[in-house]
């Protein structure tokens, strides 16, 4: 059976409330090993380190979404570090980045909130989880202005070009896809099929984005599967190939235990 790690999900949700052990359940008899679970705030950082100390199965990412970055509190990056190293099951620091598609009016926020969170991941010396929506240019920019040359982490849910993606390549960076990409109207197959197989990821973003054949329903870690299916036809691959590497990639770049597989 193929191994598989969903790297990006927020089972903190409330929409995960009603039967979140039978969902990690379902992820696991689909072959998801690991899930990484993200915060995106203080509050729901502190609720996902709850979650993962729950399920065996389950790491922890914390970090402030762009989207709350104007709303945080002055002690949050501090309360934040704490967190994050309360636990080893903090392997990231997440979701971070910049959002100026749902968020127009907090840029500056934004920035300063993206820039701290970078900072604090590399005095803890964990890799980030970099969300960007709306903000190609912006990122390449801010990036380049604040001199982070390299960075240990993943762009997910890749949206950019693939000028964007060399770009994010170059400072070292891993990309992962969701299921949009097994969406009808998803053109970028070009850059999907452009990024090296070594610096993939596999991601749900659930309960958002649900696969083609599961749309408008809630997504969750077990469709990841999904997910797979589709890079392996876009790099012309089998599934297994595609679960492997993306394994052990996402083992390695955030420091999981090793699990064996069935
Ligand atoms: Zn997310």
């Amino acid at each position: 059976m193929n191994t598989y790690i969903d790297s990006h999900t927020h089972l903190h949700f409330k929409d995960f409330d009603d039967d979140r052990q039978a969902v990690i359940a379902r992820a696991f008899d689909a072959g998801v090993r690991q899930i990484i679970s993200l915060g995106t705030d203080v509050a729901s950082s502190k609720r996902t380190l709850e979650i993962s100390r729950e399920y065996p199965t389950v790491f922890a990412a914390t970090g402030i979404h762009p989207s709350e970055a104007h709303l945080a509190e002055k002690n949050a990056v501090t309360e934040l570090e704490a967190l994050a190293q309360s636990s080893t099951q903090v392997v990231a620091i997440g979701e971070i980045g910049l959002d100026f598609y749902w968020d127009k009016t907090h840029h500056k926020a934004q920035y300063a909130m993206f820039g701290k969170m970078l900072r604090l991941a590399e005095k803890l010396k964990l890799p980030v989880v970099i969300h960007n929506r709306s903000a190609q240019r912006e990122m390449e920019w801010f990036f380049q202005e604040e001199q982070f040359k390299t960075v240990d982490g993943v762009m997910h849910c890749f949206a950019g070009d693939v000028i964007d993606a060399r770009f994010y390549l170059d400072m070292g960076l891993h990309i992962s896809f969701t299921a949009n990409i097994t969406y009808q109207n998803f053109s970028a197959l070009d850059v999907v099929r452009y990024v090296p197989l070594d610096r993939l990821l596999l991601e749900t973003d659930s309960p958002y984005i649900p696969p083609r054949q599961f749309r408008k329903q809630r997504n969750e870690p077990a469709h990841v599967v999904h997910v797979a299916e589709k890079l392996a036809e876009i790099h012309g691959k089998s599934v297994a190939e595609i679960a492997a590497i993306t394994t052990e990639n996402t083992r390695r770049l955030f420091r999981l235990p090793e699990v064996l597989a069935v």
